[in-house]
């Protein structure tokens, strides 16, 4: 089992998801962050973390975002593993309040 990064991750990088991961699972491109199933202990401590919900354990995922389990476990080994926090993309603040939270 895997927790997966879904849509609501795309160009925010709050990152505060990583900061949590004891085994540095994630992993991102310019777009959003994926976690490499492979790594993934399913802990669960990153899904609190992420300020717009976009994390789910893998059986949880919404019948609507079921694509992102396939493509974080097909993105995530192949890009640089991301286990600082980062400045967030510009319009994130803006994108978290228009996604509702
Ligand atoms: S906190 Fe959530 S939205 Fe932000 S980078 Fe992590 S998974 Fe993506
Ligand atoms: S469930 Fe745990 S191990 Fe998996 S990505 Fe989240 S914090 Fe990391």
């Amino acid at each position: 089992m895997t927790f997966v990064v879904t849509d609501n991750c795309h160009r925010c990088r709050f990152t505060d998801c990583v900061a949590v991961c004891p085994v540095d699972c994630f992993h991102g491109d310019d777009e959003m962050l994926y976690i490499d199933p492979n790594e993934c202990i399913d802990c669960g401590a990153c899904v609190p973390e992420c300020p717009v919900e976009a994390i789910f354990d893998e059986t949880q995922v919404p019948d609507n975002q079921k694509q992102w389990i396939k493509v974080n476990a097909d993105k995530a080994a192949g890009l640089p593993v991301i286990n600082t926090k980062l400045d967030p993309y510009p319009g994130a603040e803006e994108k978290k309040e228009k996604l509702g939270f």
